[in-house]
């Protein structure tokens, strides 16, 4: 697979197809790398919490009598890993999970951008983060749930990656043949250069912050895979004043 067929001198149909060939040949070579680091990076990410679990349960094993806080620290370590675990399984779950639905709903982007925003409240007060939703009426057609959770995740990220007492500003606009949904926040932003890699699976940009905030980097490239199944697309971009801009297009 690997090596590319020479390509014969005379230029007739045989060298078209050898230069289609060629060009399959390394379309399928890239998908299957791309496969591999997926799974690679799934394994690595499941086995983090099922090894903590098991070096838990094994010294705990070792001693024969145990205090009630040394049951307690098990029993939540116990809970907060297998919670990741279980959150990781539905995330992975989610991004495969997508063929046969119906893309034919209609929807209406404001009503689902306030839903998002209404689940979200809860999480704004840790930080006192300030929601802000304005624009258009504007109905598109699409998966109503799929777009539900994209944006929800999108929203949640601005919130989560936000500073104390900060904004998130959420603009519903309207061109002639396509709906413009722009998130901004006031948080830590996103470097330049990484710009285009945090849409990768598993991608942070800070692997240990990020794990302490939670999300193992699934997030956006769910985004981004429910965004293109609506022929939309979605980019990042810095913020006018600080933070990070999400535009999505639909
Ligand atoms: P996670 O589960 O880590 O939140 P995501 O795929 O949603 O995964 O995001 C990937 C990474 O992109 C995050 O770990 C974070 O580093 C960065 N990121 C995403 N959204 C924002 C944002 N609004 N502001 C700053 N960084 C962000």
């Amino acid at each position: 697979l690997s090596e590319d067929l020479p390509v014969p001198e005379i230029h007739d149909e045989i060298a078209d197809l050898t230069v289609s060939f060629n060009q399959m040949s390394s379309k399928l070579e890239e998908a299957f790398a791309m496969q591999k680091r997926f799974s690679q990076s799934a394994a690595h990410e499941l086995r983090t919490p099922l090894t903590v679990l098991r070096t838990k349960v094994d010294v705990f094993k070792k001693k024969k009598e145990h205090t009630s806080e040394e049951y307690d620290n098990l029993l939540s370590v116990i809970t907060t890993h297998t919670n990741r675990l279980s959150e990781l399984v539905k995330d992975l779950l989610d991004l495969t999970n997508m063929d046969d639905l119906d893309y034919d709903e209609q929807i209406e982007l404001n009503a689902l951008l306030q839903d998002v925003v209404e689940e979200l409240i809860p999480l704004t007060k840790e930080k006192n983060i300030t929601i802000n939703v304005n624009g258009t009426s504007k109905s598109i057609a699409g998966n109503k749930s799929l777009l539900h959770r994209a944006f929800y995740n999108l929203v949640e990220n601005a919130i989560k990656y936000n500073t104390e007492n900060g904004t998130v500003d959420i603009c519903i606009g309207d061109s002639a043949d396509h709906a413009v949904v722009t998130i901004a926040d006031t948080g830590i932003g996103i470097p330049k250069e990484l710009e285009e890699l945090i849409f990768e699976p598993f991608f942070r940009v800070d692997k240990s912050r990020s794990r302490q905030i939670g999300g193992a980097g699934l997030g956006l490239s769910t985004v981004k895979t429910i965004i293109e199944k609506h022929n939309g697309v979605v980019s990042v971009s810095e913020n006018e004043t600080a933070g990070s801009r999400f535009t999505i297009q639909l």
